[in-house]
């Protein structure tokens, strides 16, 4: 089941039962109407369902679908792309050249899908669904600042790499909501708990970047993936900034001095509950703590030969 609002004008947030990270790997999608309709993440493919019966209930049809835009290529926001695109064939998958080389090749995803049981477990395809790559010519290819029109509003691309390299985000032009992904962590509003952005393959220091960047667009709203919508947008996006930075000196300090995976684990915690209405202990249940953000850490700062 999932929980259906309209957060914003025709703007509709798809959200996973549960108010807090627990419901990780699963993500938030968000329906937007307009003269052409657009589907920002899938998420994992059993997700599929879960939305086909939500747009539904909201009164439209998915086969008018045009659009469906992971906003990266990590098997949580693109997961179901292309199941999603096999059963739309009118629909076109909207994705960075780079992301859309991945997603389009069966051999990555593959690949995608092995660390995914390596982070969760061999039961992993099972829980969360396989993942089919994309016919090439089902692709429309976005950089950073190109406008897609979807009628009455345009959905802006904001090249935001650090979470992974080929990230979008997409400003709406009609409430100046930003579509976020992955490129500033997670939140929900609910227990006002963050989730850091750094996984294996992430750039800390372009995190950073990113996430100053689309400070610029100076946002009104914010659309998580994982979370969902808040208005608090500027007050998130600088607590997002000091939790990046903090967690990533405090990451490398413990990295450097020796410690375990579970003891960083627990200072990255102490650092996100700061700010939120969830204890550590809470936040440390969230796998990605303990299994992959002091690993993106671990390998980030090796490769840079700080460790
Ligand atoms: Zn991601």
């Amino acid at each position: 089941m999932a929980l259906i609002s309209e957060v914003a004008e025709k703007i509709y947030e798809i959200k996973p039962e549960g108010n807090g990270p627990e419901v990780f790997p699963l993500c938030t999608v968000y329906l937007v109407v307009d003269d052409q309709m657009a589907l920002v993440e899938v998420g994992s493919s059993v997700q599929i369902p879960v939305i086909l019966d939500a747009v539904s209930r909201l009164g439209y049809d998915i086969k008018e679908l045009s659009y469906i835009i992971p906003t990266h290529v990590h098997s949580d926001h693109a997961g179901g792309a292309g199941h999603l695109a096999q059963q739309l064939p009118r629909a076109r998958v909207v994705a960075h050249p780079r992301a859309a080389r991945l997603l389009a090749d069966q051999s990555i995803i593959d690949r995608m899908l092995q660390s995914r049981r390596a982070v969760f477990g061999d039961d992993a395809d099972e829980r969360f669904g396989g993942m089919l790559a994309i016919a090439e010519e089902r692709f429309v290819l976005v950089e950073d600042g190109a406008d897609l029109d979807l009628g009455e509003r345009q959905l802006k691309a904001i090249h935001t790499p650090g979470h992974d390299p080929n990230h979008l985000c997409f400003m709406d032009s009609k409430t100046r909501g930003l579509f976020c992904g992955d490129a500033l962590g997670g939140y929900f509003s609910e227990t006002k708990s963050r989730m850091p952005a750094c996984v294996p393959g992430s750039d800390p220091e372009v995190i950073i970047h990113s996430i100053d960047k689309a400070k610029q667009f100076n946002p009104a709203m914010l659309f998580f993936s994982h979370g969902g919508t808040t208005a608090d947008a500027i007050r998130i996006i600088q607590l997002a900034l000091s939790d990046e930075r903090q967690c990533a000196d405090t990451a490398l300090k413990a990295l450097k001095a020796g410690e375990d995976q579970e003891k960083i684990a627990r200072r990255l915690a102490g650092i996100l509950a700061k700010e939120s209405d969830l204890t550590p202990e809470e936040i440390r249940v969230f796998p990605n703590f303990t299994t992959m953000t002091v690993e993106g850490y671990r390998q980030y700062f090796k490769k840079k030969n700080l460790l």
